[in-house]
């Protein structure tokens, strides 16, 4: 009889494990309480990603002046732009449902809690179910987190999941954190013409960061207007009603500083789904925050049970959270005897999509010279490719660090024009123990920004 594996969450680590391991043979029922393809892939980060997608092209429209146009300013239309986030969530939703569903995957619908180590109650609108499975998978994602001092109303303070789709575009708006989730909705709303200021409770945004990378994309938030709030922790956020009737937003700082706004964003962070799922009827251990403690399996501290994605307080991307979900797959249907590659998190590729955009892979400038480890590192502006200055861009940089003995790529960052999609190369580089001389050697299309990579891999 085929093995019972029973998945609890369909996020992107649970629909990779189940569609391979269905693929590979396993019986797989996934269990979903909200949305099939994932509660924070499908309602924060796609329909981010699509709005960005439409301000990048309002800030486009502001450039093409120096590209023999003449400026019109867009107008957006939020029906239209609600229309077409919410065309795409549904796209993806389907698209994922029917893909399971071809591997023969069994979807219920309804909210999962553990009842014994091989038993799992779920709670659907038609009562509750009792399942047992041979093996499970805890895939069940993160919530944004609510700090004690503030309590959203998901009209004037927002979470990050309250934003999509906008009910209204800010007129001004606080955005609270500064690291990648608070830069890109900084980024967003500025696009979309709001007064923005961000609290930035260290010296720089996007801290852990490049300190190039995050100075570029201070420069642009102070070129558009951004207010920054540097040194500054947010201790309340308080609603107000003003003269004119209409509801603002005051966020105190523990620096005594002030800021009013007709919205406040929190992006201080999330929470992981466990609360609710009785951890401890199935025996599983969770750290001191609820992420479910995991070896380089995604095995949890009972054999037959695994966490993967955000919940297992890894690397919280989509792209992370599906190749475990892979891995997890193998595992369970005991692949990893004949061929295994350990997922490696220090080789993950990750993308800011601000303008200009900032990617990263591997090892960082300031992380080797923190270990005290020898490298080469070189750097290239875009200015000196002809497809930057062709694009009207030439803001931004590649840098390479690679190993001065050996030349393999140890990593890299890019800023700019599509960061995110350049920055695969240098992945894969790190990934595959390539060298500088198999970039500088690779015949690269002209003109194109790629060609920044071989002149920085020189
Ligand atoms: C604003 C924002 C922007 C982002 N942008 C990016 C980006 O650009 N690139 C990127 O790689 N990542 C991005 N991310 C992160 C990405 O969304 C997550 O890393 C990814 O969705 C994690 O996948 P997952 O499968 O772990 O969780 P999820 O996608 O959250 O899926 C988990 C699922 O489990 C379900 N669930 C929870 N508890 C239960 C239960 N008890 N019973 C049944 N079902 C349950 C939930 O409903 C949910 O659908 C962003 C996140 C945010 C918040």
């Amino acid at each position: 009889m085929a093995l019972h594996f029973v998945i609890i969450g369909g996020g992107p680590a649970g629909n990779q494990a189940a569609t391979y391991a269905a693929r590979l043979g396993a019986k797989v029922t996934m269990i979903e309480r909200d949305i099939v393809g994932g509660a924070a892939h499908l309602l924060d980060c796609i329909p981010s990603k699509t709005m960005i997608a439409t301000g990048g092209a309002i800030s486009f429209s502001h450039r093409i002046g120096g590209m023999g146009l003449v400026e019109a300013p867009p107008e957006v239309d939020i029906e239209s732009l609600v229309r077409r986030i919410d065309g795409i969530k549904e796209h993806m939703r389907t698209d994922t449902t029917e893909l399971l569903r071809s591997q023969g995957v069994e979807i219920v619908m309804g909210s999962a809690r553990f009842t014994g180590t091989h038993t799992i109650a779920v709670d659907t609108a038609e009562g509750t179910r009792t399942i047992n499975f041979d093996a499970a998978l805890i895939a069940t994602g993160t919530r944004p987190r609510i700090p004690d001092w503030c309590q959203p109303d998901g009209e004037h303070i927002l979470t990050t999941r309250d934003c999509y789709p906008p009910k209204v575009f800010p007129e001004s708006v606080t955005v609270i954190g500064s690291g990648v989730t608070g830069v890109e909705f900084v980024h967003m709303f500025a696009s979309f013409g709001a007064k923005v200021s961000l609290v930035v409770s260290r010296q720089q945004v996007l801290p852990g960061k490049d300190p190039e990378a995050a100075a570029i994309l201070e420069d642009d938030f102070l070129s558009r207007g951004v207010r920054l709030l540097k040194g500054a922790r947010a201790t309340s956020i308080e609603r107000v009603e003003s003269e004119d009737g209409m509801p603002r937003v005051v966020v105190r700082c523990d620096d005594g500083r002030v800021v009013e706004s007709s919205h406040a964003v929190l992006a201080i962070g999330s929470v992981p789904n466990t609360d609710t799922l009785d951890l401890a009827a199935a025996g599983v251990e969770a750290d001191n925050g609820g992420y479910v403690t995991i070896n380089h399996h995604c095995v949890t501290n009972q054999p037959h049970i695994y966490a993967a994605g955000d919940v297992s307080g890894k690397l919280p991307l989509s792209s992370v959270a599906s190749v475990q979900g892979r891995k997890v797959a193998e595992h369970v249907m005991g692949l990893h005897t004949v061929e295994h590659r350990h997922l490696d998190y220090d080789k993950a590729a990750s993308a800011i999509f601000t303008e200009p955009e900032i990617a990263d892979v591997g090892l960082a400038e300031a992380e080797a010279f923190a270990l005290g480890r020898k490298i080469r590192v070189t750097k290239v502006p875009f200015a000196t490719t002809p497809k930057a200055l062709i694009n009207n861009d030439p803001r931004g940089f590649v840098k390479i660090v690679s190993d001065p003995a050996t030349g393999v790529v140890l990593g890299g960052s890019i800023v700019g024009q599509h960061a995110a999609e350049l920055i695969s190369v240098i992945a894969l580089a790190v990934t595959a123990n390539l060298t500088v001389t198999d970039i500088v050697e690779s015949l690269l299309v002209h003109p194109a920004l790629a060609e920044a990579l071989a002149q920085a891999a020189e």
